[in-house]
């Protein structure tokens, strides 16, 4: 992790405690009301649990310590992408994503926000750099993409992007913003999806948008409200909750994974173990590793007898595996997606070791 952010994490962290008056609660307190008392003139930023509420916004104050730059929550991480879509693109603009990215993101725009006149056009990730991006008002990235783990420079095509005036959006769902920063590396905004690592322990959806443009923050912030995207409290408590410990957390998920990847490599049952390039903009290479069983059911029965948890999700607590052709992606029926979790290193490497011997 950078020094820059571990001072945005210690400040995070004691964001509450450093305002503590006599007799305060320490932890944030879960405010649980939609309405606010408002004799004569309405003050403008608490009127209505749409807009926002205190539970929220301490949340947000949070996440904006780690971003180093105003934050908006959305009920998911899709809540998020609709909601920046939503207040950065009309009718008319063309949209950049990656052929190999989260699916979902694609869909968002071929089936909700193509019948209002915006057009979808993909790339994979490892050739987005020869990619013309001249019309695109928008280009959204993960880095490092999903599911094959390819690192984009966000440097470089960000300085792409501004020549060619399209606005830069970088999902930093899987390197959180304590592992990379896109904004500090040129992109416009950035979209989190808070279920995974932030919230850590695979008990909540929830999403956020960070940008330090205000006007287009402005726009995000009425788009939520218009359209209702706001979470409620409960899950903005639990996620402040998750990110009191994601350093922690993401410690010892990436060194799991490190730990796990000479195993995997030395069985004769897996082939294109795949784990992130490391690079500048990113101070982990993460806990996400990708590999190739020879058919699916050799990858269904490897999680069950590992003990990894057969799930779509990843980031959380315990180790888990997607098989990521389930979900259409372009990748063969035995690959797997693991997302490594907490466990004790040395448990969780007899049971992977074991799990492959008995394949
Ligand atoms: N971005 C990435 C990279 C994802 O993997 C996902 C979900 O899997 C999302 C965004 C969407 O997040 P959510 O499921 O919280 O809507």
């Amino acid at each position: 992790m950078s020094d820059t952010s571990k001072t945005r994490l210690f400040d995070m962290l004691h964001h509450r405690s450093a305002r503590l008056a006599k007799g305060d609660p320490v932890p944030d307190p879960l405010v649980m009301s939609s309405v606010f008392a408002l004799p004569e003139q309405p003050e403008p930023s608490r009127t209505y649990g749409r807009g926002s509420s205190p539970t929220l916004e301490a949340l947000e104050q949070r996440l904006a310590h780690l971003e180093a730059a105003p934050c908006l929550s959305f009920p998911s991480g899709m809540g998020a992408y609709a909601g920046l879509l939503m207040a950065a693109l009309k009718q008319g603009d063309r949209v950049l994503l990656l052929s190999d990215g989260y699916y979902a993101a694609r869909n968002l725009v071929s089936e909700v926000l193509a019948p209002f006149g915006v057009q979808l056009a993909t790339c994979p990730a490892d050739t987005i750099a020869d990619t013309d991006l001249t019309g695109f008002a928008m280009v959204i990235i993960e880095t490092p993409s999903n599911p094959g783990l390819t690192v984009i420079d966000i440097d470089a095509l960000a300085a792409r992007c501004r020549t060619a005036g399209a606005m830069l959006a970088v999902d930093n769902t899987v390197c959180t913003p304590l592992l990379q920063n896109p904004l500090d590396l040129g992109a416009d905004a950035v979209i989190v999806s808070d279920t995974k690592a932030m919230g850590g322990h695979s008990d909540l959806l929830m999403g956020h948008v960070a940008s330090r443009n205000t006007a287009l923050m402005e726009r995000v912030q009425s788009v939520r409200t218009l359209m209702g995207l706001n979470p409620g409290p409960q899950e903005a408590w639990m996620l402040i909750r998750g990110l009191e410990t994601l350093e922690i957390r993401l410690e010892r998920m990436c060194s799991n994974a490190r730990a796990l990847l000479p195993v995997l490599k030395a069985s004769p049952h897996t082939s294109d173990v795949t784990y992130p390039e490391p690079h500048p903009q990113t101070s982990d290479q993460g806990f996400l590793i990708g590999l190739r069983f020879t058919d699916a059911a050799t990858a269904d029965r490897f999680l069950e007898l590992a003990g990894f948890a057969p799930t779509t999700s990843f980031g959380g607590l315990h180790s888990s595996g997607d098989r990521r052709a389930r979900w259409g992606d372009d990748v063969s029926g035995g690959f797997l997606r693991l997302s490594i979790g907490i466990e004790p290193t040395a448990q969780l490497q007899a049971a992977v070791s074991s799990a492959l011997s008995a394949l």
